[in-house]
């Protein structure tokens, strides 16, 4: 089989993805997920708590006492967090500066939820509404870059049409493209290239692993892509939407 999978996709069993491959979901999703792992992660520190508390007062008496009120405010710093990271969302206006939304906090929140739609089975689904979040926040900054310093990264696994279309988009608005075969190999291209901004295509699964490497370093949009024939081999895109973005960072771009 000529199909060399990622390790993102180590357990994948070989039979059809769902969906075809398109991991489509509402942001809800992910906000959903997101506030599920507020609480679970709350509780599972309430608890630890709760267990090794009598023998914290033996080393100084106040310390479980500091220790239930120290979690009781991160316990709310995250809801209100959450609740921001939405209401900009959904309110179509980012209430905080990038730096303390989606290229910052926010990469973990992803994260972190990503880790329990896991236990779920729902990963790439959560993964896919967290990516589309993540986006709207991203693009809605209004970022403009020179053509020179725009970069854009693709995988190995794009089938021939949408490798087809990616180059027509780069050449026509000139723009650098490269294949990244592993985040290592981007990390790589991204010091050298020094670009200002990246269009990134992968999975939802090696884009989680990406925007937390790269994204606070520097502003990245996200494609996630459809993979009709598994994991690895002949992935879709958007290629409109490919265009928009690529068009909305060049700013004297070439129509
Ligand atoms: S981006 Fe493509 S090659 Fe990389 S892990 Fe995802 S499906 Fe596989």
């Amino acid at each position: 089989m000529d199909r060399r999978l990622g390790h993102e996709w180590d357990e994948w069993n070989g039979r059809p993805l769902p969906r075809g491959g398109d991991f489509s979901a509402v942001p809800g999703v992910f906000f959903r997920f997101a506030a599920l792992t507020v609480v679970v992660a709350t509780a599972a520190v309430a608890l630890l708590l709760y267990l090794v508390g009598p023998r914290l007062v033996t080393l100084w008496s106040p310390l479980t006492r500091v220790l239930w009120i120290a979690l009781a405010v991160l316990a709310g710093a995250s809801a209100l967090y959450l609740g921001l990271v939405a209401s900009s969302y959904y309110g179509g206006r980012n209430l905080l500066p990038e730096r303390l939304l989606e290229r910052g906090p926010y990469l973990q929140l992803m994260n972190f939820t990503s880790l329990l739609a896991r236990a779920f089975g729902k990963r790439d689904y959560v993964e896919h509404a967290a990516i589309d979040v993540y986006n709207s926040l991203a693009e809605r900054r209004g970022r403009k870059v020179g053509k020179g310093e725009l970069l854009v990264l693709i995988p190995r696994c794009l089938s021939k049409q949408a490798l087809d279309g990616v180059l027509e988009i780069a050449g026509r608005y000139e723009v650098p493209v490269f294949v990244a075969t592993r985040g290592q190999l981007a990390r790589r291209v991204i010091r050298e290239r020094r670009p200002r901004a990246v269009v990134a295509v992968a999975c939802e699964r090696d884009m989680m692993t990406g925007l937390r490497d790269v994204a606070g370093k520097l502003p990245v949009l996200g494609l996630t892509m459809q993979l009709p024939n598994g994991p690895c081999r002949d992935a879709a895109i958007d290629l409109e939407q490919m265009e928009r973005w690529v068009q909305g960072l060049v700013a004297d771009a070439k129509r």
